[in-house]
């Protein structure tokens, strides 16, 4: 893995690397067996009690179920020092889990993107913070 050292998320609770993998902070609820994601979107099934909801990690990998290729830059409040367009979104379907995630492709040649290929969660630098920090935020990549 990456050296993920001074590195520090966006925002908080949505992207982990605490187990040596980088992994999405996910929600399930055991009341209707549903994970969501970001875990604060409490309102993820109508008329749903939401009891015993427990955080979960998912997975490191998944499958593109789909993707877009962008032109233009993330419009705000997205902020980056990078150049990164053009660039992918793609949406990532964790399969056990039944939840679909979207998030940026990066470190992956957009032409090689294909349906049900694997992909694998990592995070995308934005900027140095006053601490000298690199703040990221979750992505996904192909699996080399
Ligand atoms: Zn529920």
């Amino acid at each position: 893995m990456e050296n993920m050292q001074n590195k520090v998320a966006r925002v908080p609770n949505l992207v982990d690397w605490s187990t040596g993998e980088i992994r999405l902070l996910s929600a399930k609820c055991n009341s209707c067996n549903t994970y969501f994601f970001p875990k604060e979107h409490y309102q993820h099934r109508p008329g749903c009690s939401r009891e015993r909801v427990e955080d979960v990690l998912l997975p490191a990998k998944g499958k593109l179920a789909s993707y877009t290729i962008q032109y233009y830059p993330c419009p705000p409040p997205f902020k980056t020092e990078k150049k990164i367009t053009p660039y992918g979104i793609g949406l990532i379907e964790f399969e056990e889990e039944n939840i679909q995630v979207t998030g940026i492709i990066t470190d992956t040649d957009l032409k090689s993107l294909e349906i049900g290929m694997e992909m694998e969660t990592t995070t995308l630098s934005m900027y140095t913070n006053e601490e000298k920090q690199d703040v990221v935020t979750w992505a996904f990549r192909a699996v080399q």
